[in-house]
C-alpha cells in the first residue's frame, strides 16, 4: 500500500528525520492559509498523488504570495496528473501540500529496499539526486552507493556514517545526516515498509540536512497489525479493480487481457496465467482466492471478475485440498444466477468433493464449460474466448 507524501513525512519526522514545515489543504483558501500559518516568502504547493515524477507532470510548483498559492492551488484541485508512474490514465489531485519554500544547494537521493538477494533491508543513496533511481543507474551508475543492514541488530551509527561520508556530507552535516538515514530505516523497520525514498534529501544554503520528498511504501500482508498505517489509505488513489478486491479480503492484480481468471492459490494462479498465455489468450487479471473460500466468497470473486468490462470470457481452475469443490460450484452458480452473462465460463475443478461440485454445476442448468485438467481448461477458456467473439463480430457484421 502507498501513502501520500505528507504522510511519509509525519512518520518520518516523528522517527528523528528533519523536514520541512508544511500544512495539507483541501481547497485553494486553505492552502493561502497554510502559507500563512508557516511564514517566509517562499512556499512550494505540491500536488498529493500516490506517484512520482509529479515535478515535472506540473505537481510542484514554487509561489511568493498567498494570492500565487490561491491560483496555483486552484489549477491544480482535481487536475489528473500523469507521470511515468501513474500509467496513461493519471491520478487525480484531491489534496495539497504546502510546504516552506527552501534554497537548496545539493540534491541526494536516499532510498531504502528490500533485497531479494541478500533478503535483508539495503541502503541505495546516490550523491546525484533529482532524478529517478532509474536515471542514476544509467547516466551515473559509478555514484550509487548499496549497504546491507544485518536485521539482527539493525542499522549501525558507524554504517549510518559511512553511507553519509560516501555521500559527500561535509562534518557540520553528518550528524543530521546519520539521524536521517537511521530514522528511515527504523521507521522501515518498526511499521512492515516495503519501501522507503527520499529524494531529494537536501543541503540547504545555511547547510541544514532536509528531506525535501518522501515516499513510502507498505507490506499489504501486515497491514491487520498495523492499523494506524491501514488508516492512511487513499482509495481515491488506486486501481478501483484493487480496492474492490483488498475491501473484500481477495488477492487481486489487474492486467491488459479479456480471460478473466478465478484461481486458488497464488502458484495455481501465476502456473493458469501462463497456461491462458501459451494456449494463444491474455489473462485479465491475478486473483486468488486463497483456501477455505464460502461459497459467498466464490462468488464475490466472480462478480469482481464480472465487473471488468474488459472481461470477455472467465475461466474457474480450483484444485481443491482446503477448498471444497461443491463450495466454488454453489459460489459459480449463485453468482451466475445473481448476474448472468453472455460471455463464455470455463470451470474446471478438481480435489475434495470434486464429484459434488460437477454435479452442482450440472445441475444448475447453465451453459458452462467444464474441464478437468488445467491445459485443458486453458484452451478451452481460449478457443471459447475466440469463437464467442468471432460469433459477435457476425452478428455485428449483418
Ligand atoms: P516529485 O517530482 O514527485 O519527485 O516531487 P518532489 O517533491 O521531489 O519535487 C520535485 C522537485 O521540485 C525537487 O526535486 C526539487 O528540485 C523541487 N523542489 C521541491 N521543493 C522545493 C523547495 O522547497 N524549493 C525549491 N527551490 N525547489 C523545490
Ligand atoms: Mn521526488
Amino acid at each position: 500500500m502507498d501513502i501520500h507524501e505528507y504522510q511519509a513525512k509525519e512518520i518520518l519526522a516523528r522517527f528523528g528525520v528533519p523536514v520541512p514545515r508544511g500544512g495539507l489543504a483541501y481547497s485553494p483558501e486553505q492552502a493561502a492559509y497554510r502559507s500563512r500559518e508557516i511564514g517566509g516568502d517562499k512556499w512550494v504547493v505540491k500536488a498529493q498523488v500516490h506517484a512520482g515524477g509529479r515535478g515535472k507532470a506540473g505537481g510542484v510548483k514554487v509561489c511568493f504570495s498567498d494570492r500565487e498559492i490561491e491560483e496555483v492551488a486552484n489549477e491544480m484541485f482535481g487536475k489528473r496528473i500523469v507521470t511515468h508512474q501513474t500509467g496513461p490514465e493519471g491520478k487525480i489531485v484531491y489534496r495539497l501540500y504546502v510546504e516552506g519554500g527552501v534554497d537548496i544547494q545539493r540534491e541526494i537521493y536516499l532510498g531504502f529496499v528490500l533485497d531479494r538477494k541478500s533478503e535483508r533491508i539495503m541502503v541505495v543513496a546516490s550523491a546525484s539526486g533529482g532524478m529517478e533511481i532509474e536515471e542514476i543507474a544509467e547516466r551515473a551508475p559509478e555514484t550509487i552507493v548499496r549497504s546491507v543492514v544485518e536485521p539482527a541488530v539493525g542499522i549501525q551509527e558507524f554504517q549510518a556514517r559511512e553511507i553519509a561520508f560516501a555521500l559527500g556530507f561535509e562534518p557540520g552535516q553528518i550528524r543530521q545526516a546519520v539521524e536521517t538515514i537511521t530514522g528511515c530505516y527504523r521507521a522501515f523497520d518498526e511499521l512492515d515498509a516495503t519501501m522507503v525514498e527520499i529524494n531529494p534529501l537536501v543541503v540547504t544554503g545555511d547547510g541544514a540536512v532536509l528531506a525535501l520528498d518522501a515516499k513510502m511504501t507498505f507490506d499489504d500482508n501486515a497491514l491487520y497489525r498495523r492499523q494506524e498505517i491501514s488508516e492512511l489509505r487513499d482509495k481515491s488513489q488506486e486501481d478501483p479493480r484493487e480496492t474492490m478486491a483488498a475491501d473484500r479480503g481477495l488477492s487481486y492484480v489487474g492486467l491488459e487481457g479479456n480471460i478473466g481468471c478465478i484461481v486458488n492459490g497464488a502458484g495455481l494462479a501465476m502456473a493458469t496465467m501462463d497456461m491462458i498465455k501459451s494456449s494463444g489468450g491474455d489473462p485479465a487479471n491475478f486473483l486468488d482466492i486463497g483456501g477455505g473460500a464460502t461459497p459467498d466468497r466464490v462468488a464475490k470473486a466472480f462478480r469482481l471478475v464480472q465487473s471488468d468490462h474488459n472481461v470477455e470470457a472467465i475461466l474457474v481452475n480450483i484444485f481443491a485440498g482446503i477448498n471444497r469443490c461443491d463450495w466454488v460450484a454453489e459460489g459459480v452458480v449463485k453468482a451466475l444466477e445473481a448476474n448472468p452473462v453472455d460471455i463464455p465460463v470455463i470451470v474446471r475443478l478438481a480435489g475434495t468433493n470434486v464429484n459434488e461440485g460437477r454435479k452442482i454445476l450440472e445441475e444448475s442448468g447453465l451453459p458452462i464449460i467444464t474441464a478437468t485438467t488445467l491445459a485443458e481448461a486453458a484452451e478451452k477458456a481460449v478457443s471459447a474466448w475466440h469463437e464467442d467473439n468471432a460469433s459477435h463480430l457476425k452478428a455485428v457484421a449483418s
